[in-house]
């Protein structure tokens, strides 16, 4: 603390980022980062993109990006937004959008970037409690708000909110923004995207970081109404000019056409997930059914994080959140099929 800081400065609650060991041998398991690299063509353009154009700036709008993504997604360049990390889009999203007097609403157990961004951005928000199974009720959204947002699937559970539910939510809550964060759409979920036509105060936003392996690159987008899409680029202009880099643009739009190693990596992760679901669950560990590349798993006898920390002496680590009502899970990022079979066989010794 100090007499020179701001008052905002003050009153913040940093997010605290899973743990980045520079160990290289530990198996890492806990900030849902895809265990399989880039796509080769990706690495292929990022070694050309070192070259002497790096003297001069980067495109500020990533027109080329936005559109690779409009022409993936069947949409036109006006209804996306990219920036640097899905994070920084929902800081822009928090200024642009979801600032009114009315409380933002999300999920009691969610991304825990929500509650920080708020302080940032002094937004009243209110707390949605899930339902006793860890599922969002649509129902539970009925009331005043300046805005809703949740990611879907939820995380940390993985647990999925149904597209007819997620229209339902928004035929019912026209007149503010809802925002739904697809970071772990591509491994099984049902993407809102298709429904941005018909609902004008829809924002999806999405992250390289997950299925496309691409978390050090450091790039997300948003799909949205264009008039959405105008004000987060208001704030972006008013922010900073170059948030994505020569490497990111150029190795984002690279991994965007590269829809056969899309394909070929998150098929090995979900039928991953169902081996390690079945295998924790044989260990009588209770394992919520995940559409996400992470599973969040109890254990009726064993304390969980005690369970984290005997995983970390074996040089596993996954990720263990001390807050309310899932104190006892542990959400655990499905690796490579050898990683898995290191989990598990490091469970089944510490479970002995
Ligand atoms: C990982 C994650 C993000 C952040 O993704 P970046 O694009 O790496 O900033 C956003 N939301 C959720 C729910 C996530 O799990």
């Amino acid at each position: 603390m100090s007499r020179y800081w701001s008052s905002v400065v003050h009153r913040l609650t940093p997010y605290v980022p899973g743990e980045q060991p520079q160990l290289l041998d530990l198996i890492k398991l806990n900030t849902n980062e895809n265990p399989y690299g880039p796509s080769p063509k990706v690495l292929e353009i990022l070694r050309r993109e070192a070259a002497d154009t790096l003297r001069l700036y980067p495109d500020p709008n990533a027109e080329r990006l936005k559109e690779a993504i409009a022409a993936h997604h069947g949409l036109k360049p006006s209804e996306i937004f990219v920036g640097n990390g899905s994070d920084e889009i929902l800081a822009h999203t928090y200024q642009a959008l979801l600032r009114h007097p009315k409380p933002l609403l999300f999920p009691d157990i969610t991304y825990s970037f929500y509650p920080v961004y708020c302080r940032l951005y002094e937004v009243d928000y209110e707390q949605v409690p899930l339902t006793e199974s860890l599922q969002i009720r649509v129902e539970d959204y009925k009331r005043a708000n300046g805005g809703i947002l949740f990611p879907n699937p939820n995380a940390p559970t993985g647990r999925l909110l149904p597209l007819a539910a997620v229209e339902a939510l928004l035929r019912s809550n026209q007149d503010s923004v809802v925002v739904i964060d697809e970071a772990y759409v591509d491994f099984g979920g049902e993407s809102a995207v298709p429904l941005i036509s018909r609902f004008a105060n829809l924002l999806v936003i999405h992250t390289f970081s997950k299925s496309r392996s691409l978390a050090g690159l450091r790039v997300g987008f948003a799909v949205g109404d264009a008039q959405l899409i105008e004000a987060l680029e208001r704030v972006k202009n008013s922010f900073n000019s170059y948030p994505l880099d020569r490497f990111a643009i150029a190795g984002a739009v690279a991994a965007i056409e590269d829809h056969a190693y899309f394909e070929e990596t998150r098929q090995k992760i979900m039928r991953t997930r169902t081996i390690l679901a079945k295998r924790l669950e044989e260990l009588g560990f209770e394992v919520l059914p995940s559409v996400a590349n992470f599973v969040f798993v109890r254990h009726p006898r064993r304390d969980a994080a005690e369970l984290s920390s005997q995983l970390r002496e074996r040089s596993i680590i996954v990720r263990h959140f001390a807050l309310p009502r899932i104190e006892q899970f542990l959400r655990i990022t499905v690796g490579t099929d050898a990683q898995c079979d290191a989990l598990v066989a490091a469970l089944q010794r510490i479970l002995q």
